[in-house]
């Protein structure tokens, strides 16, 4: 693992409002440190930029691991990842109450690998809903 200086983590971690990119899960909301991904992991050549750096939570983030891609759960196809670099949140995925649905075939790619509807994260996801925190 690359050591990622005080200042880049800075960056990221503002730039992201203090939450992860994938599932918009506060960072005050857990009692764990988010970690700061590389979207394209070292393995891949991925270089620690501020263009490849997104903040994650340590659950998205343990679930990514270096995926780039993964089946797309309805068609079937290779399909890449959502890179928040690069992607709109709101333009692959959509709140369903608390459920976080795919909109498009990167979101469900995604939603399915992240494993985001579980029902303990749908039941966190509900109460900070109810509490305004959310998302
Ligand atoms: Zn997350």
């Amino acid at each position: 693992m690359t050591y990622i200086p005080v200042s880049l983590r800075r960056i990221v971690s503002e730039r992201s409002g203090d939450r992860c990119e994938y599932c918009l899960r506060p960072q005050w909301t857990s009692v764990l440190t988010y970690e700061v991904d590389h979207i394209i992991a070292e393995s891949h050549g991925g270089d620690t930029v501020e263009e490849n750096l997104c903040l994650a939570c340590p659950r998205c983030n343990r679930l990514k691991g270096s995926n780039l891609s993964s089946i797309d759960p309805v068609t079937k196809d290779i399909t890449p990842l959502f890179n928040p670099r690069k992607d709109v949140w709101r333009e692959h995925f959509l709140l369903d109450g608390a459920l976080i649905a795919g909109k498009t075939n990167i979101g469900r790619t995604t939603v399915r690998l992240f494993n985001l509807n579980t029902p303990e994260e749908v039941s966190l996801r509900r109460e900070w809903i109810d509490l305004g925190i959310y998302p």
